[in-house]
Parts: structure tokens; sequence; C-alpha cells
């Protein structure tokens, strides 16, 4: 195979049943803003806890933005929401999500946990197909979450899936604060 360069931005899923998708996506986030690149990250299934990535991007702003809006899990976790409630909330982070890759303003985008937003059928996967297609060269697109669809998995670039060997949530232990969240 012959090697070249390409100066054009990408485009990542990370998914599967084990730990580690959102926070390889942070790791691609700071490394990004190491290099001063603007990286902003859109929440779509914000936790029903306080997520103690938004305090550090606090602090590493400008670089780094993070737009948290998800209303929590769905059907899990005591979900009591009704599905219109999460399915607007989803369709505005899309919007917002559309918006912000054709704006030109970032080098990278983080779709954290769209995956999920895709398999509860929340947003429409060929709507997020036309996305990639779309996409303004230069930005590195990354989707996070479990179940990423097909369609979204052939059109991807890097694809990495995490599989669950073990979990402590699998002993009874509670997700940590600064470790799981
Ligand atoms: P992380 O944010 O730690 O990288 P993740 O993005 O890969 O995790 P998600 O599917 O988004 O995982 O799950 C969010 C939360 O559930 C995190 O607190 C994570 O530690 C935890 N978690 C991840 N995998 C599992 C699993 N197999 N069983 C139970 N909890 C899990
Ligand atoms: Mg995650």
């Amino acid at each position: 195979m012959k090697f070249k360069q390409i100066d054009k931005g990408l485009v990542h899923v990370y998914t599967g049943d084990g730990k580690g998708k959102t926070t390889a996506a942070l790791g691609l986030a700071v490394r990004a803003v190491s290099y001063k690149k603007k990286v902003l990250i859109i929440q779509f299934i914000k936790g029903p806890w306080r997520s103690g990535e938004l305090d550090l991007v606090r602090k590493l702003k400008p670089y780094l933005q993070i737009k948290s809006l998800g209303q929590g899990f769905v059907k899990i976790l005591g979900d009591k929401k009704p599905f219109a409630v999460h399915k607007k909330a989803a369709q505005q982070a899309f919007i917002l999500a559309k918006k912000s890759i054709k704006s030109g303003k970032f080098d990278m985008v983080i779709l954290d946990e769209i995956n999920v937003s895709l398999k509860e059928r929340l947003i429409s996967t060929d709507e997020v197909v036309k996305l990639i297609g779309s996409k303004p060269e230069k930005v590195e697109l990354v989707l996070t979450g479990r179940y990423a669809p097909a369609k979204i998995i052939k059109l991807a670039d890097y694809v990495s899936e995490v599989k669950m060997v073990k979990h402590p949530f699998n002993r009874g232990i509670l997700a940590r604060s600064s470790i799981d969240y």
C-alpha cells in the first residue's frame, strides 16, 4: 500500500459495552486542545448526576466548549420522563450539532452518546448519515455510545468497539465520581 498524508478531518466512532468510550473522546479533545484546536462536545444523554467533565471544560475555555442538552438516561435508572421530552432534547442537541459543525468555528466536534439517541430513535440515523456526508472537510467528528448503527459504522474512518470484559457494576459497585463521571 502507498501511504499518504491527508489534511482533512475524519470520522470516529467509539462504541461497545465496555468502559472507555466517553473517556476516549475526552482524551482526543484534550490532545486537540493542546494543539490549540477548538473543540465542542455535545452531550446527548446527560446523566442524572453532575457531570465532572463540565468543570474541566470551564478551565479549558476558550478552546473547549461543552453543551449538555440531554434529558438523562432513556428507559433506565428510574427514568419516568415521557418519550417526547427525550425526543425534543435529542432533536435540539442534533440541531445544535448540525449548526456547530457547519459554523466553521470548531476543528473537532464530539457528539457524546449520540448512538444511544439513534438506538432509541430520538434522532434519525439517515439524518446523521447526511450530516457525515456534508460536514466541512476540516472538521474531525467523533460519535460515542453503545449500539452504533451499521450505517454509521460503514461511513466512519475510525471505529473502536470497547468490549466489556469486567466491570465493577456487575459486582454491585455504583459509578464512582472522578472515575466514571
Ligand atoms: P466512560 O465515560 O467511563 O468512558 P463509557 O462512555 O464507555 O464510559 P457509557 O456507556 O457512556 O460508558 O456509560 C456511562 C457510565 O456507565 C460510566 O459511568 C461508565 O463507567 C459506566 N459503564 C460503562 N460500561 C459499563 C458496563 N459494562 N456496565 C456498567 N456500567 C458501565
Ligand atoms: Mg459514555
